[in-house]
C-alpha cells in the first residue's frame, strides 16, 4: 500500500463505521420506546432501576424432579435467593420441590399451566391458565404468587392490564437471555450471562436443562466476583429508585445513572415474543 492511498482507506473505514452505527440508533428511537411507558411502568418489568449491584436470577419451566433440587443445593451453597417461574402442570407433579424452594427463601412466580402463547388466546383461556397455576402454587407453598411471566414473553397490553387488575400480578419479563434452551453448553450460558448482566438485571434461565444447572456454580462465582448481589424479583422491584430527570429522552431506560450506557444496553425494550421464556 502506498502512502498516498492511506487517506482513502481511512475514509472507507469511517463510512463503514457510520453505516454500522445506523441500525443501533434507529433501534433506540425514544419516541417508540417511551410511548406506553407511563401506563405500563408499574406493572411490567424487564429490568429495574436500582441504586446498587442487585440482580435477580430467574429459572423457568420447572420444577424438574431431578434438576431443580440440584439447583437448590447450588443456590444454598452460594446463599443466593432466586425466583422460579413454574408451570402449573409440573407443580402438581412435584409439589414437594416447589415447597422446598419456597421454604428456602426463593420466590415462586406463575408461568402458566401448560406454557401456551397468551398473545394468541382468549381471555377465558388465559384466565384458566393463570388461575389453575395460582391455585397449584398456593396448594404447594401455602401462599399465592404475585408475579407472572407469560410463556415466550408473549402477552398483549390489554391482557397485562386485566391480569394485573384481577390477580394483582406484576408482569415480569427479562433483559438477559443466554438462550440456554438451545443447550449451547455450560460455558456459553455462563459467558452470555456475564456479558449482559448489569445492576437491576433480570436474568432468564431454565431449570429443566442439565447444561444450565452445570453452568450455574461458575456463573454465580463470576457474578459474585464482579460484586453483584442476588435478590428475588419482588425484592428487586421494591429496591426501585426513580430515574433521574432525563436531560433528553435518550437517557430514559433501565440503566442506572452510575453506569455508562452502551449502545446495546442503554434502552431495554420488553422482549418481543421469542422461543425463550
Ligand atoms: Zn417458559
Amino acid at each position: 500500500m502506498s502512502v498516498s492511498s492511506l487517506p482513502f482507506f481511512c475514509f472507507i473505514g469511517l463510512v463503514t463505521s457510520q453505516l454500522r452505527a445506523e441500525p443501533t440508533i434507529a433501534a433506540q428511537d425514544p419516541k417508540k420506546i417511551n410511548r406506553n411507558a407511563p401506563a405500563e411502568s408499574s406493572v411490567t418489568f424487564s429490568s429495574v432501576h436500582v441504586d446498587g449491584p442487585y440482580i435477580a436470577m430467574t429459572f423457568d419451566d420447572g420444577p424438574s424432579a431431578t434438576l431443580t433440587p440440584k439447583l437448590l443445593d447450588i443456590l444454598a451453597a452460594h446463599h443466593i435467593k432466586a425466583t422460579f417461574f413454574v408451570i402449573g402442570e409440573n407443580v402438581v407433579q412435584h409439589p414437594e420441590v416447589v415447597a422446598r424452594a419456597a421454604r428456602e427463601g426463593h420466590e415462586i412466580g406463575n408461568h402458566s399451566w401448560s406454557h401456551p402463547n397468551f398473545g394468541k388466546m382468549s381471555d377465558d383461556g388465559v384466565r384458566s391458565q393463570v388461575q389453575r397455576t395460582d391455585d397449584a402454587i398456593k396448594g404447594a407453598t401455602g401462599a399465592r404468587p404475585t408475579l407472572l411471566r407469560p410463556p415466550y414473553g408473549s402477552i398483549t397490553a390489554r391482557q397485562k392490564r386485566w391480569i394485573h387488575d384481577q390477580f394483582g400480578y406484576q408482569i415480569i419479563l427479562w433483559d438477559v437471555d443466554p438462550y440456554d434452551w438451545k443447550r449451547p453448553g455450560p460455558s456459553v450460558v455462563r459467558n452470555r450471562i456475564l456479558k449482559e448482566t448489569q445492576p437491576g438485571s433480570i436474568v432468564l434461565s431454565h431449570d429443566i436443562h442439565p447444561g444450565t444447572i452445570e453452568a450455574m456454580p461458575s456463573t454465580f462465582d463470576a457474578l459474585e466476583a464482579k460484586g453483584f448481589r442476588f435478590v428475588t424479583v419482588s425484592e428487586l422491584i421494591r429496591m426501585a429508585v426513580p430515574q433521574p430527570s432525563p436531560p433528553s429522552p435518550r437517557t430514559h431506560g433501565s440503566v442506572p445513572a452510575t453506569i455508562t450506557p452502551s449502545p446495546s444496553t442503554s434502552i431495554v425494550p420488553p422482549p418481543v415474543p421469542s422461543p425463550s421464556g
